[in-house]
């Protein structure tokens, strides 16, 4: 008899851990695999849409073109989460699965941060990547300011790309000499991983006049004055407010018991939780080492859950340890894409290897895009 592998939420993580299933696992689980939408996105489409460059028809990747054997999709919401028996309940059903993966992502608290709602913007979402362009459309100058509102915060490049492409856009515009743009951000520099990597993104910033303002957070905006608040107790103006949102677990995991402290701990050699036969992978877990939320660790940790469950099913050896290595593609502008190669947990501290933005890591970061359209969806 399969084992049945239940796995919630089919964004990066979900759908690697459903395809390495099916291609190597297929005669020993079956899969259901379920997310409350009809389709994923890359997270960096969402750059795309908000300079207009792709509609957010353009980047949607249905899940019913998903055809793996053993594999079944379900748009579904997961409302209850019992992890001690491992049972499921959904907006339509319920399951009780062999083995159970949360790859819930995180979602945004938008309420954390006062007036971001009703006067800010943001493109963490794909909503808010199209507002955004709307936005833009209709500013011609004036002051700028993008603020990261919370750590921990989906792909530490993200706001500083985000940043390079606003500055693109307005010099494309011919506005750039009226646009003043400021970042705020909790970090005491920008993508922390090592000193190098670092410096990459303060020349980046530097170069376009953007002033950076580290170890600063805003923690809320009044619309009526165009006035965002810092913790500090100091205001700063603004035209143009873009805000990364604070981010959360998804419902229901607080209230699953699954989540402590805001994230599902797992032990991060095998991304299992305390409880047996549930993993938890991807921008959801939390470990007692810093993985940063980035699809390619969504990505690499499924790989080794896809492992660790079948050598459980055989009595095999288990897989070698989740080392949170892969390659991160940041976007600077002018078509250029920088690269590093990162590695977390392998050795005793993060080991990074920088590559300049180039042309060249551009295509490389549009191959790496297509082959897990191909994989995923066989488009
Ligand atoms: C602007 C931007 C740029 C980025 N660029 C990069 C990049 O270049 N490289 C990179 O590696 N990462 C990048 N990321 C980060 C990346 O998108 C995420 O880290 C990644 O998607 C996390 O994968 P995941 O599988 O953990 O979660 P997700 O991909 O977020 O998937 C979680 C899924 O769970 C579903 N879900 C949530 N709650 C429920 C529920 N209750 N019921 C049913 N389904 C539910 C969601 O709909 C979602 O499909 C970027 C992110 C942003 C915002």
């Amino acid at each position: 008899m399969k084992k049945h592998v239940l796995i919630l939420g089919a964004g990066f993580g979900g759908l690697e851990l459903a395809t390495r299933l099916s291609e190597s696992y297929e005669d020993a689980v079956r899969v259901t695999l379920l997310d409350r939408n009809d389709s994923f996105f890359f997270g960096f489409s969402k750059l795309e849409v908000m300079l207009g460059r792709q509609s957010s028809e353009d980047v949607r990747l249905y899940y019913r073109d998903i055809a793996k054997d053993g594999v079944e999709f379900r748009q579904e919401t997961v409302t209850g989460i019992d992890p001690a028996t491992r049972r499921v309940i959904t907006d339509t059903r319920s399951y009780d699965p062999d083995f159970l993966v949360v790859a819930l992502g995180a979602d945004y608290d938008m309420g954390a941060t006062p007036g971001l709602f009703e006067g800010g913007f943001e493109y963490y979402t794909l909503t808010g990547a199209e507002r955004m362009r709307q936005v833009l459309d209709a500013f011609d100058g004036g002051k700028v300011l993008l603020s990261v509102l919370g750590q921990p915060f989906k792909c530490p490049p993200a706001p500083f790309e985000g940043a390079f492409l606003l500055h693109e856009h307005f010099t494309q515009q011919g506005i750039r000499e009226s646009v003043q743009m400021t970042m705020t951000f909790p970090m005491q520099r920008p993508v922390p991983v090592t000193a190098a990597v670092s410096q990459m993104f303060r020349d980046g910033l530097a170069d376009r006049g953007i002033e950076e303002r580290p170890q600063q957070v805003v923690t809320s905006i009044d619309p009526a004055k165009n006035e965002a608040r810092l913790a500090s107790g100091e205001t700063l103006p603004y035209d143009l407010f873009i805000g990364i949102p604070v981010h959360r677990a998804p419902d229901p995991l607080p209230a699953s018991g699954l989540a402590v402290n805001g994230w599902v701990p797992v032990d991060q050699s095998n991304l299992r939780t305390h409880y047996s036969g549930v993993y938890a992978i991807g921008d959801v877990c939390t470990g007692p080492r810093t993985v940063p939320k980035a699809g390619i660790f969504s990505e690499a940790a499924a790989r080794v859950v896809a492992d660790d469950i079948a050598a459980t099913i055989s009595g095999g050896q288990p897989p070698a340890p989740f080392g949170a290595s892969g390659v991160c593609y940041a976007e600077f502008g002018d078509g250029r894409v920088s690269k590093v190669e990162v590695n977390f947990l392998s050795g005793e501290a993060p080991a990074a290897q920088l590559y300049a933005a180039t042309l060249a890591h551009a295509a490389e970061k549009d191959a790496f895009a297509a082959t897990r359209r191909a994989r995923w969806f066989g488009r």
